[in-house]
């Protein structure tokens, strides 16, 4: 068989009716070629839904209601994107498991960790089950793992992944679908204790789903989907004139990750590197363009990226005596000492001042007072990244 080749959708990507069925068309297309697996998260915003539910005692009136919204919003999404011939079952699954999302918030609190894990990855047994009928209605037979692949340890939450058994698991539940022909939807985020119950990988860890799952079942090649065009060289809420990275090596995009570039989880390039997958980081709403490529190369010296951490721990004396939180901008790539001594005036010429800068393993740190923090990070941006991408060595 060929390398079966992982898609992940990020909740944007499946944010109603419509994004299901592109991303069902992006699956099915691929999977003309290939064997697919498909890794989904919750539809945008459910799973902050479910965490707020999973806060305490939630009042009979108030899970009717959460109850009615989820049914609402799936059940639309699942009426626009699967075809008649599916949808009866579709609806049928997702009843049953609101049914039993209601039981698990009403159920006494026995261990609470234990019991919001559960409700929160109701979000992604929702979207797996829509999604797995859209791309059905797109000619690619398609089948939810219902028994979630990806085995963790005794944490409920941000669990650690159990790999030898992740594999096991994955040989038993997702392999003989692919070998069957058929399209596999693996909900993300949620792993699988040693006692059977459900964990989570931490919030945002569809990312890190992906991975798992492609090194557990010997992918070579990862896609991201996502709502922008790739890894951006800074955040593209604080940086309006951001640009698209098409080549990122795992270590700078575990670094950028670690260091807040949302876009993907800060663990997502482990299982990649360790196994040499290719990771495209690409948009749901344009996949024909090329993305970001994440492999293993050296990057060459200078800026590649900036991002900014805002209220570091560090409390600086101001002139009038007061303490001050502090932001940090740090530039990662390989810099000198003549880009730190380009980044400090290039801080000046715009007003701001910087408190502390230095060079770090992940690259140049400038702390400056939080609110120039954005400004900082924006001036760094304009002037300081000047490397060409290296193309690889072959
Ligand atoms: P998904 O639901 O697909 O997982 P996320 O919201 O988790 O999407 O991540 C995508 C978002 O990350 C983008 O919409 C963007 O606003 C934000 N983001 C932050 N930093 C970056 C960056 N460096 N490159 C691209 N996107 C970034
Ligand atoms: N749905 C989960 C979250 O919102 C996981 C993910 O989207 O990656 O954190
Ligand atoms: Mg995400």
């Amino acid at each position: 068989m060929d390398h079966p080749l992982i898609i992940k959708f990020g909740g944007t990507s499946v944010g109603g009716g419509a994004q299901f069925t592109r991303a069902a068309k992006i699956a099915a297309d691929a999977a003309a070629a290939r064997p697919v697996a498909v890794v989904v998260s919750a539809m945008s915003g459910v799973t902050n839904t479910l965490l707020g539910a999973a806060r305490g005692n939630v009042e009979a009136d108030a899970t009717a209601e959460l109850r009615r919204a989820l049914e609402e919003r799936h059940l639309e999404a699942a009426r626009e994107a699967v075809a008649a011939e599916y949808l009866p079952g579709v609806e049928e699954r997702l009843l049953a498991l609101l049914d039993r999302l209601v039981a698990a918030i009403q159920a006494p609190a026995v261990q609470p960790a234990a019991r919001k894990a559960e409700i929160a990855v109701y979000g992604e047994r929702l979207s797996s089950t829509i999604l797995a009928g859209a791309i059905s209605s797109q000619d690619a037979p398609a089948r939810v793992v219902a028994e979630d692949p990806i085995a963790t340890g005794a944490e409920f939450s941000a669990s650690e992944v159990d790999v030898g058994e992740t594999e096991r698991r994955c040989a038993r539940l997702v392999a003989p679908l692919l070998d069957g022909g058929l399209v596999a939807v693996v909900p993300g985020y949620v792993g699988h204790s040693p006692e059977g119950l459900p964990t989570t990988l931490g919030r945002g860890g569809s990312d890190l789903s992906a991975t798992v799952l492609g090194r557990a079942i010997g992918s070579s090649e990862v896609w991201i989907m996502t709502d922008v065009d790739g890894v951006l060289d800074a955040d593209p809420r604080l940086v309006p004139d951001a640009t698209l990275m098409p080549r990122l090596s795992y270590e700078e995009a575990g670094v950028f990750a670690g260091l807040g570039a949302k876009v993907l989880h800060p663990k997502t390039m482990e299982p990649a590197s360790e196994s040499g997958m290719e990771v495209f980081v690409r948009n749901s709403f344009a996949p024909k363009r090329p993305g970001t490529r994440v492999t293993g190369f050296e990057a060459g010296p200078g800026v590649r990226c900036v991002a900014l951490r805002r209220e570091v721990a560090v409390e600086i004396p101001c002139t009038d005596g007061r303490e001050s939180k502090a932001a940090m901008v740090v530039c990662i790539g390989s810099p000198d000492d003549e880009d730190l001594a380009r980044g400090l005036k290039i801080l000046r010429s715009a007003g701001i001042p910087a408190w502390h800068h230095g060079i770090a393993s992940a690259g140049l740190v400038y702390v400056v007072a939080v609110e120039a923090g954005e400004a900082a990070l924006r001036a760094l941006h304009g002037s300081l990244i000047t490397t060409p991408v290296v193309e690889e060595v072959a």
